[in-house]
């Protein structure tokens, strides 16, 4: 089915024919993963999985960028963000992540977890910022701080930190860096390929990350495990036609690595971001909340932008990080639970008093969980 305009992805009759098509092709019971976090609230915000033929079953990934941020990481940066004469500067989300309670970190006077926000409480200074460029104008502003960017986030966000690093090179900014904690898609695909209480039968792929890397970054992955997958859009027609066709996939046992998202993503991808990540970045092994390390599933900064690199540039001693008690977000991250199944979701963890971070990030399955689901 072609779709020209907006308002036909949005279109109900539309919808309802692509809910019709899947209807009649389902034979047997199926797990399907969003690997994003856009795509988990696009299709709660749509209903999509109230109308979807009960034996779908919608598991929402590792695609949350905050969620999968590794709590070491989280305290790193709290425990930056008390380094005097430094200006962190960060993405919203981050600001409520609960850190880990440890001798380094120090507890708070009201014996509460410390968070950004809460340090921001306590008088340091951490300024929430809507692109890395702003972050460096923060540095320019500011030449007697050290003003440190937080870059979390996927292959999606990285590009713009990269061209905020080359930028500061260019201008000799040296009182911006940033701290490295980018992850990346593809290898998170292989590492849920490769525990063996994860059962997936198809992937719906990230409409932004491909736009970044295109289809070919995912052709060594489908090739190695001939699984169904899909890329989507993020309206809710993109999403039934790419969750149409991996059901189709699946009926006719003949698994294909398909692009539902054209009008966006091509097969090369945006090769001039790729050169600058590669120019600024190179792959690291990193770990992943709850996951533990994925071999090169990160990016750090390369040797020759190292004074952009806040981990050189810092002395970011952390130890005893610990995922929050009884969270069971490392889980709900694999599909191997959903956010109902954790004892804490809605009792002692709600958006106002988050315990884990998917419960924190508008991403969050929680989040979403807690806001759409009835
Ligand atoms: S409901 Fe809260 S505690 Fe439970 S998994 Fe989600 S974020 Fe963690």
């Amino acid at each position: 089915m072609t779709l020209k305009h907006l308002e036909e992805y949005r279109d109900s009759a539309i919808a309802e024919k692509l809910i019709e098509r899947i209807t009649n092709t389902i034979k047997h019971d199926v797990r399907l993963m969003e690997v994003c976090g856009t795509h988990t609230v696009s299709i709660f915000r749509s209903g999509i999985r109230s109308i979807l033929p009960p034996m779908i079953s919608l598991l929402s990934g590792p695609g949350c960028p905050v969620c999968v941020t590794d709590q070491k990481e989280i305290d790193a940066f709290i425990e930056l963000a008390r380094k005097d004469g430094v200006i962190v500067t960060t993405f919203g989300d981050l600001m409520r992540v609960p850190g880990t309670k440890s001798s380094l970190l120090k507890e708070r006077a009201d014996g509460t977890k410390s968070s950004l926000l809460k340090e921001r409480a306590d008088g340091r200074d951490i300024r929430i910022v809507y692109s890395t460029f702003d972050a460096l104008e923060v540095a320019k502003k500011n030449p007697a701080k050290k003003v440190v960017f937080l870059g979390v986030g996927f292959e999606t966000t990285a590009p713009t930190i990269a061209a905020a690093i080359f930028s500061a090179a260019e201008m000799n900014v040296d009182n911006f860096s940033v701290i490295c904690a980018h992850k990346l898609v593809p290898p998170a695909l292989e590492a849920l390929m490769a525990m063996e209480n994860v059962q997936i039968d198809g992937f719906l792929l990230p409409g932004h990350v491909s736009v970044i890397i295109g289809v070919k970054a995912y052709q060594p992955f489908f090739k190695r495990h001939q699984i169904p997958c899909v890329i989507a859009g993020f309206e809710p027609a993109d999403i039934l036609q790419a969750i149409g066709l991996l059901v189709e996939q699946i009926e006719s046992g003949r698994p294909a690595l398909q692009n539902a998202y054209s009008r966006a993503v091509t097969l090369e991808g945006n090769t001039k971001a790729q050169k600058l990540l590669e120019d600024v970045f190179e792959p690291a092994d990193v770990c992943w909340r709850a996951i533990g390390v994925i071999p090169q599933s990160g990016l750090k900064i390369r040797k020759k932008y190292e004074r952009y690199d806040a981990e050189t540039r810092f002395d970011i001693q952390v130890a005893d990080s610990m995922d929050p008690k009884g969270c069971a977000c490392g889980q709900i991250l694999i599909g191997t639970k959903t956010p109902p199944q954790c004892p804490l979701f809605k009792t002692v963890c709600t958006p106002i008093d988050p315990v884990g971070p998917c419960m924190v990030s508008t991403e969050g399955t929680c989040a979403a969980y807690y806001k759409y689901h009835i």
